[in-house]
């Protein structure tokens, strides 16, 4: 008799749902993780009694009225509703790109038709200028999907410092689509349910983990759990997939991103929980204030102070947090090599972000580990 049905590796969402659908089914399970807490990426620190996301701003939203269904019963969400604000050079600009933001840019923009009329004029300056050839970079492609105006103030010096090269020299497809607003709508997403877990995700992870035996601070590679069939009779590992394997068919890139994360002694700095910095007048790209995510009106007043994060995108080296996949030919095409390779290991769940090499969202995580026969 093996001591454990599952030995988890990572208590990220993916790992600790997984955890929660097993433990309810009488399962025997052990999680393990490398870092000094559990949760993974949503893992929430507290400063000055704000829940700071420690790594990145995480809002959950989502579609699906069964993980919302399924949220719901763990921990109470509330209303935050995401309505990020894009600065640039001191001008103020509604996101995602809507009526609100054109009339912003053109102040002689008051109508739908206006505005459309407006953007299709400038799309098509762009398209004509290309003399019937197809966009070659990225700074193309978006002129020809929104125009200039839009393009220069809220495109342009922002995906510039999000990949650290200049626009004419990065790939077209990108940029698929660039959606536009035309109505008075500041909501980011367009899912029917969205908020932030009352007291934090935190919250959400202990309530997912209740009664999982849990050991943080545990590297699975330098541990005696790597021997895991030992211990368990399956493992769901949810650590970077080319690590799984020795990287033995090379190495997978990621992009990631440094938080610089401070104190300041005012109640509400900036107004909004997420302002986009759209010019090269800041090498950040977006700073968070983390206390508008889960407090409202008053409650901002009463806590005397606030917490800060500038967030600055970076090229992935050694020893940092691996965020996202990069999407390009040479790491898709490595990711599904590694995918082919993990078909092969039985008894092993390849689960998340990392085990799979593709960027989720928190609910699709949650989603695929509800529909997966245990
Ligand atoms: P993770 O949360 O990364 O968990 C993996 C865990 O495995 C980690 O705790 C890690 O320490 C552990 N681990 C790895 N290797 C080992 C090892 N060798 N031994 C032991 N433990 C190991 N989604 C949204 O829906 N809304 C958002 O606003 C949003 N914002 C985001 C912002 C950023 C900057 C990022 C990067 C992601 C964001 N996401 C957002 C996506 C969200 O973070 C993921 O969907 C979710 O965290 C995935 O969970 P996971 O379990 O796959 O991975």
């Amino acid at each position: 008799m093996k001591q454990y049905d599952y030995l988890i590796v990572g208590s990220g969402l993916f790992g600790a749902t997984f955890a929660y659908r097993a433990k309810q089914l009488g399962k025997k399970v052990l999680v393990i993780d490398k870092r000094p807490h559990l949760g993974g990426n949503v893992y929430c620190e507290k400063m000055e009694g704000i829940n700071v996301h420690k790594y990145g701003a995480h809002i959950f939203h989502t579609n699906s009225k069964k993980v919302w269904d399924f949220v719901n019963s763990l921990v109470e969400f509330n209303r935050y509703t995401n309505c990020p604000i894009a600065n640039y050079k001191g001008e103020l600009y509604n996101l995602p790109f809507n009526m609100n933001t054109f009339n912003r840019m053109w102040p002689e923009v008051h109508t739908p038709i206006q505005a459309q009329a407006k953007i299709d004029e400038q799309k098509a300056e762009a398209v004509a200028s290309l003399k019937g050839r197809k966009p070659r970079n990225l700074e193309e492609q978006a002129l020809c999907l929104v125009g200039k105006d839009i393009f220069k103030k809220l495109i342009k010096e922002y995906t510039e410092k999000q990949w650290g090269r200049d626009c004419k020299d990065l790939p077209a497809f990108i940029i698929k689509r660039l959606p536009v607003r035309m109505v008075f709508d500041n909501n980011y997403f367009n899912d029917c349910y969205q908020g932030i877990p009352i007291g934090g995700y935190n919250k959400l992870i202990e309530a997912l983990l209740d009664g999982v035996e849990c050991i943080t601070e545990v590297d699975f590679f330098k541990s005696k759990y790597k021997t895991w069939k030992k211990y368990a009779d399956k493992l769901v590992y949810t650590g970077p997939i080319d690590e799984y394997f020795g990287y033995k068919l090379g190495k997978l890139d990621w992009r990631t991103v440094i938080f610089k994360t401070r104190v300041e002694g005012t109640p509400n700095y900036q107004g909004n929980a997420v302002i986009n910095y759209t010019s090269h007048n800041e090498p950040y790209t977006r700073i968070i204030e983390h206390k508008h995510f889960e407090m409202f009106g008053q409650e901002v007043y009463d806590s005397p102070k606030t917490v800060l994060s500038e967030e600055y995108s970076t090229e992935y080296k050694e020893g940092m947090e691996p965020y996202y996949p990069v999407n390009d030919e040479r790491n898709n095409a490595l990711a599904e090599e590694y995918r082919k390779l993990s078909l092969h290991e039985d008894n092993v769940i390849f689960g998340g972000r990392l085990g799979q090499y593709k960027y989720y969202d928190m609910a699709p995580i949650i989603e695929q580990v509800l529909s997966i026969q245990l």
